[in-house]
């Protein structure tokens, strides 16, 4: 039986583990934390988003950008770093804010959007994955500006009967009653049926519950991984804090930290950590909370009922790797939840949250090879890890055991 080691017990180490264990490798999870989901994977904004993937990087974005930077409210945040990882990053970005990268990119998504709802659906039965807070209940994207939801109401439209309808405000109301006491100028939205929510942290703490249960599961290490030990082009053990853990094969899963141990064998990758912030905030009775899960396009708000919590995710802060909360962001964030849907929860009560997105340029993960034999990548999931996650691990998991890709990989490999 061959041995794989996988770093990181965030969604995407945990489910990539099961996935390898379910192929017939015995599996080690190495984790510096010792517990699952510590990172990005924690309070994320919820949202298995299967359908709603197109990439940050658009035609246009740069243009709004500047207008985000100047509004104190405004969704971004921008620091300058003396580090050329950040202007790489930028440079790469603003190659990427085209319409044609962004259409050929948000196709790919689509399709691993698709192979991700599948790989979801097949792990809930193979894992007996009864996760309590799943609910579908479809995405409304909400649009303030009339011009922006006229473009994509057209577009729609001119699709015909499929997935996703356009609604006018009126309609929006009648599909998310929550609305109607709204001070924020919506004048439209899109709904897409199908879309789901859950709590990541829980989807993986039953990962693990599950895997040790898992008769090729060796079990979740508690180790800083520190670099690799390479022979003839291919990586035999994985140097930690504790010492070396040999195994047959390596996958990197370690989200934004991947990014330097990577380059500890002399891989780049083009990862940059884009901070977001989360408010998850109690439901009581006197509460009219949203149903469906709500995104507020101009502002890049997502709201996602779970349980009885509102989880409320925003901001994309280019920083650095500052995991800190900076009070005026929340406090933002918070003003803003309030205007928009008053009296959905106790936000006094609500607990605050930043995180690091592992992000690429494009918006696209980088699946499988790294250059270096045995040692594979499932990286940079950036603001869709959670969704992406299940696909992923079957994909990586496939290229380990030798066999292709079951999805068409072109943009989604270290290039
Ligand atoms: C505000 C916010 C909202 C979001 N909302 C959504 C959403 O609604 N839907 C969605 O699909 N996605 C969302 N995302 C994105 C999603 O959360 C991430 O893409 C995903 O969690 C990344 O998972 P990961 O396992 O790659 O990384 P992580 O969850 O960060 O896990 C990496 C793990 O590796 C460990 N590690 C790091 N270095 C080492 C090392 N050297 N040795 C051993 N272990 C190591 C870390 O401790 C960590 O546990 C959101 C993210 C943020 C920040």
């Amino acid at each position: 039986m061959q041995h794989c080691v996988v770093i990181g017990a965030g969604v995407v180490g945990l489910t990539t583990a099961w996935a390898l264990a379910e192929r017939g490798f015995a599996v080690t999870l190495l984790e510096r934390a010792g517990e699952v989901a510590g990172g990005a994977s924690q309070a994320n904004g919820g949202q298995l988003s299967y359908r709603y993937v197109s990439p940050l990087a658009d035609e246009g974005v740069p243009l709004k950008a500047l207008r985000w930077l100047l509004d104190a409210d405004g969704p971004l945040r921008f620091k300058p770093e003396l580090r050329w990882q950040q202007w790489a990053w930028m440079i790469d970005f603003l190659r990427a804010c085209r319409g044609p990268v962004n259409r050929r990119m948000t196709g790919r998504l689509l399709d691993l959007g698709a192979y991700s709802h599948q790989s979801f659906s097949a792990l809930q039965q193979d894992a007996r994955l009864d996760v309590v807070d799943l609910r579908e209940p479809g995405k409304l994207v909400v649009y303030r500006n009339q011009q922006e939801f006229a473009r994509v109401a057209a577009r729609v439209t001119a699709l015909g009967a499929g997935p996703e309808q356009a609604l006018s405000f009126e309609q929006c109301v009648a599909l998310e009653p929550a609305l109607a006491f709204s001070a924020a100028p919506f004048v439209g939205g899109i709904f897409s049926a199908g879309e789901a929510v859950a709590d990541c942290r829980k989807v993986c703490e039953l990962l693990l519950l599950r895997l040790q249960g898992h008769g090729n599961f060796r079990g979740l290490v508690q180790a800083s991984a520190e670099g690799f030990i390479l022979r003839a082009g291919a990586a035999v053990a994985v140097l930690t804090e504790h010492g070396e853990l040999s195994a047959d094969h390596f996958v990197l899963a370690a989200g934004l930290q991947s990014r330097a141990l990577a380059l500890k064998t002399g891989i780049k990758l083009p990862i940059y950590p884009l901070k977001g912030y989360s408010l998850t905030a109690p439901i009581a009775a006197e509460h009219r909370p949203p149903v469906v899960s709500v995104t507020d396009f101009e502002k890049k708000v997502v709201y996602a009922r779970i349980g009885e919590q509102l989880r409320v995710a925003a901001m994309v802060d280019l920083v650095g790797a500052d995991e800190r909360i900076d009070p005026a962001r929340i406090a933002s964030l918070r003003r803003n939840v309030q205007a928009t849907f008053p009296r959905a929860a106790d936000y006094a009560q609500a607990i605050e949250w930043a995180g690091l997105r592992p992000a690429t340029p494009s918006g696209a993960p980088i699946l499988g090879a790294s250059g270096v034999r045995n040692l594979w990548l499932n990286v940079g999931h950036g603001a869709l890890g959670f969704t992406f996650s299940f696909g992923t691990a079957n994909i990586v998991a496939e290229l380990v055991s030798g066999r292709v890709s079951p999805i068409d990989l072109a943009g989604l490999q270290l290039s």
